[in-house]
């Protein structure tokens, strides 16, 4: 199935294969301008993201392991629900400094 799904800004054009065990393997691009704040002067300002994404959904509870896909576990696949926990975990990120203050740091230093 093909996936075409916008939400704040940030695209995610993927494939997604239904495995015969009921698992979903997507695998795609995430690509966009989102809005994040700044961890040090709290500034909101604009993040590009284009990231290659392999996501494996599964049904909770999940004792394995996988080291080529990210999992997640979701009772009902909803391709919304994962593009909204993505850009929460964007959104989250203690690395998104802003240009200025990354000038700053960068000043400081040397
Ligand atoms: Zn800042």
């Amino acid at each position: 199935m093909e996936i075409n799904k916008t939400l704040e800004g940030l695209n995610l054009t993927a494939q997604s294969i239904k495995t015969k065990n009921g698992e979903y393997i997507i695998t795609g691009k995430l690509n966009g301008d989102i809005e994040v704040e700044c961890v040090k002067c709290l500034k909101p300002f604009k993040k590009h993201i284009d990231e290659d994404i392999k996501f494996k959904v599964v049904k909770p509870p999940y004792e394995g392991f996988d080291q080529e896909y990210d999992i997640i576990e979701q009772e009902k696949f909803d391709i919304e629900e994962i593009l909204k926990s993505e850009i929460e975990s964007i959104k989250n990120d203690f690395l998104n400094i802003c240009e200025s203050c990354e000038k700053e740091e960068f000043n400081k230093e040397f």
